[in-house]
């Protein structure tokens, strides 16, 4: 793997730092628990899109654009990213921002990230629930183009495979830390949604043939939908990056036990996730991704999923912008 190859352009804080979580793991009874700090990749309060975005925003600059079009979620932190993106170089930000969550209260479409989009001068419009959105987003960019503009197209995410091979470079960023500090990891545990995360770890590992097991916890589709979705975009990423050997769906697991009622709808375990990593760890989680994702793990250490010997770390993708969107689950006043 020479990711050199590829054009890349500077936007986070890299390497990430890796910490041990000794509260935690004394909490849970073990396994040994690690965290890989993706919420401090220092673009716009960070996250897991800032990775994908460096390689994504070369692409664009390569191709001459000048207006960055992608879409998400109404909290979308991915958006939230790109917006920042496009400030730091220069360029403007579009993105089409779909309904999918619409009972969460009044602060949901104001605070959060939306807040951080507006700071960010990105111009966004919203859409209801259940359309393509990439559709929809890429026609949003061919009509601005067609005022003048000259625009980059970002599917949600960042999810494609010159996105992913921003997490193809974090799996060799995460080897060489644990090698350097003398570490085995067994189990790399994240939340995944789009794909593009886990993706480019599996597809990076494979490339370094590193025995490490990838967890994605869903938080939106169905287990096999998800293996599916990971897996052909894991081959996609291989492809680019010119991997010699296949890429077998059994690389790629996936669990959808912890989304609970949709996409970006509370669960019990996600809130108890949520105060707890805070309360141990002093670390804030999100209540879209990272909360379920840790909700994942904490429900796979009780089932026995692990050894209490093996080195498991949680990808932490950051978004806790998101937690002042849900005010209402946390705050000890009653929000409106
Ligand atoms: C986007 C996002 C994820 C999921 O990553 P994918 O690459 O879309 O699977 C996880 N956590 C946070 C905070 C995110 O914003």
């Amino acid at each position: 793997m020479h990711l050199a190859r590829f054009g890349r352009i500077s936007l986070g804080h890299f390497p990430t730092p890796l910490e041990k979580m000794g509260n935690l793991t004394k909490t849970l009874g073990g396994p040994q628990l690690w965290i890989k700090r993706d919420d401090c990749t220092g673009l716009a309060t960070g996250g897991n899109k800032t990775r994908k975005l460096e390689f994504l925003v070369a692409d664009a600059i390569a191709k001459g654009a000048d207006t960055l079009v992608t879409q998400g979620a109404t909290q979308s932190n991915h958006v939230r990213q790109t917006a920042a993106a496009a400030c730091k170089l220069g360029m403007k930000c579009f993105a089409l921002l779909e309904r999918r969550v619409t009972n969460q209260g009044d602060q949901y479409e104001q605070a959060g990230n939306v807040l951080l989009d507006d700071l960010l001068k990105c111009e966004y419009e919203f859409r209801p629930e259940g359309l393509d959105m990439n559709a929809e987003g890429q026609a949003y960019a061919d009509q601005l183009a067609e005022k003048g503009h000259k625009t980059y197209f970002i599917p949600g995410g960042g999810s494609n495979a010159i996105g992913a091979l921003g997490y193809a470079s974090a799996a060799s960023e995460l080897v060489y830390q644990a090698d350097s500090l003398g570490i085995r990891f067994d189990k790399l545990v994240h939340a995944t949604g789009s794909a593009g995360t886990q993706a480019g770890l599996v597809a990076g590992f494979h490339a370094m043939n590193t025995p490490i097991d990838i967890v994605g916890i869903s938080v939106r589709a169905n287990k096999e939908k998800q293996i599916d979705n990971v897996h052909k975009l894991a081959v996609a990423t291989a492809d680019l990056i010119g991997t010699r050997g296949e890429l077998q769906r059994d690389m790629v697991e996936a669990f959808d036990e912890y989304v609970g009622p949709g996409y970006g709808q509370p669960t019990d375990q996600m809130v108890d996730a949520i105060s707890l990593l805070a309360s141990e760890e002093g670390i804030f989680l999100d209540p879209v991704y990272s909360g379920k994702g840790m909700a994942g793990l904490i429900g796979l250490i009780q089932k026995g999923y692990f050894r209490k010997d093996e080195n498991v770390v949680f990808l932490h993708t950051g978004g806790a912008s998101g937690l002042f969107a849900y005010q209402h689950l946390f705050s000890k006043q009653k929000v409106a």
